[in-house]
């Protein structure tokens, strides 16, 4: 019997379990640490791009079976390096058999629940592969699943979780299981009270270990990726990114939040609530080291981390009637709310109000659609522009320090930057510039904040 008075949960994402040779390094990881008694696992990297694909684009029966094709192989080649065993094959093939039904329904373009099932499908494979590859090494896993326990609402695409039901439902169906094995779950996946699959959005697989470890009551939270921590900014950004040891609960919500991509924008606030120290490291290179995401930090800098989160889009509603009219904000606002899309920065004028919305391209559902632009369209003129990107830099102390943020200007100065914001809290300042411009942006941000500093 294993002892689970300390617990681990550690979650492995797309690219760590990409193929069974990447698979065989987070077993190892699993394996070398025994408090971990709970993996989460995402979809094998490009299964979920492609179910996207089949529930969102209009495809012809063989564009259909092209892409069912695709994911079968990357499934299909960990199952034969598996040694294809009878059991899991056999799983294996009934998983991809609702998967075609799906993608061959007349309504999964239309119907949300529909689409969620399917997306479900990706952690759902993966989980199943990734129990074997431990078991293969000899240390009892399990697959587990996850619905059972990842209670959240109804809403498809961006199920809200559910903390107090989660935490009952772990603690009754998972937290017994952990003894006997290592539990594999699927990341990003949840179930409402009824039963129904839903998911947690795009990259909901960190959140989906936090969550978890929280319900547990676990001391630590592993986020396993392709980099050895959380950087200065986006390595693909820069060669000049370095990765930081240590960031505080609070600089790394802003930089999940902000779009640094490597953590799930909610992924800190389980870890916030119940002081769960996060760990973010390489499953290829765990020799390496990573960072330890931490309540305090020994140092507290002005200047901790630059993001960038593309696909912005600026929407200005202009009217006449906003001119000492009360209530135009709220009704704004209002549909904003109703319609749950997430609005970044704001800047207000005598008639005009603009804010900023996310909608890359890969969500699960368009955000800023028809529906809502008709509705603003009822209340005043819109104006929607696209191709923006939000840079934003995140620190400590940056309402209060002298010169922080003419720093920031000064380096930018040659950029047309079209909106800026402070954030509501001192960890943040944002603004948006063209996504022409974003990389040279971040590039000379992080040459002035963080090189010549080094230098
Ligand atoms: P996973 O599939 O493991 O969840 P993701 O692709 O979602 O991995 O996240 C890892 C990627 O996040 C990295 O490859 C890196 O390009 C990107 N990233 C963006 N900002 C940062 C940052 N500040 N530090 C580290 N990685 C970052
Ligand atoms: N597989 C999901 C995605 O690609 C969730 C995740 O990887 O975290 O968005
Ligand atoms: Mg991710």
């Amino acid at each position: 019997m294993a002892d689970v008075s300390q617990l681990n949960v550690a979650k492995f994402g797309g690219t760590s379990v990409a193929n069974y040779q990447a698979m065989c390094n987070c077993a190892k990881i699993v394996i070398n640490n025994p408090a971990t008694r709970v993996v989460v696992v995402s979809a094998s990297a490009g299964v979920t791009n492609y179910l996207v694909e089949l529930s969102q684009t209009p495809l012809n029966k063989d564009q259909i079976a092209t892409v069912v094709e695709n994911i079968r192989q990357i499934q299909y080649s960990i199952l034969n390096d598996l040694g294809k065993p009878a059991e899991v094959a056999y799983k294996l093939e009934a998983l991809l058999h609702i998967l075609e039904q799906l993608a061959y329904h007349e309504e999964i373009l239309h119907r949300t629940d529909l689409k969620d099932e399917l997306l479900s499908l990706g952690e759902r494979m993966s989980s199943l592969l990734f129990a074997e590859v431990v078991s293969q090494m000899g240390t009892p896993a399990e697959k587990f699943d996850v619905r059972k326990v990842l209670r959240t609402d109804s809403e498809f695409s961006k199920g809200a979780p559910q903390i107090a039901e989660i935490k009952t439902l772990s603690q009754q169906l998972l937290l017994p299981e952990l003894s006997r094995a290592i539990q594999v779950v699927q990341g990003f996946i949840g179930a409402d009270e009824q039963g129904n699959t839903t998911t947690l959005g795009r990259g909901g697989s960190d959140f989906t270990a936090a969550l978890l470890a929280e319900a547990l009551d676990a001391q630590t939270c592993e986020i396993w990726t392709d980099v050895i921590g959380v950087y200065t900014t986006d390595p693909r950004i820069t060669d000049k990114a370095r990765p930081l040891p240590e960031l505080s609960f609070e600089e790394a919500a802003e930089m999940a939040t902000f779009g640094a991509k490597v953590l799930h924008p909610a992924t800190m606030e389980p870890a916030l609530r119940q002081d769960i120290k996060v760990f973010v490291g390489s499953s290829k290179e765990p020799e390496k080291g990573g960072t330890w995401i931490v309540r305090n930090c020994d140092h507290e800098p002005h200047y901790r981390a630059i993001t960038r989160r593309k696909d912005q889009v600026m929407v200005t509603l202009k009217t006449p009637k906003m001119l000492h009219a009360q209530g135009f904000l709220q009704t704004v606002f209002t549909i904003i709310a109703k319609h749950k899309l997430s609005v970044d920065l704001v800047t207000t004028s005598e008639i005009s109000v603009s804010f900023t919305l996310d909608n890359p391209p890969n969500s699960a559902v368009q955000k800023l659609n028809s529906k809502v632009l008709e509705e603003l369209r009822a209340l005043c003129e819109v104006v929607v522009e696209e191709n923006f990107d939000l840079v934003t830099v995140v620190g400590n102390k940056m309402h209060s320090g002298a010169g922080v943020s003419s720093k920031i200007f000064d380096a930018v100065s040659a950029y047309n930057l079209r909106m800026i914001c402070f954030g509501a809290n001192p960890h943040n300042l944002s603004f948006l510039v063209s996504d022409k411009d974003s990389t040279d942006v971040v590039k000379v941000l992080h040459q002035k904040l963080f090189e010549e500093q080094a230098a």
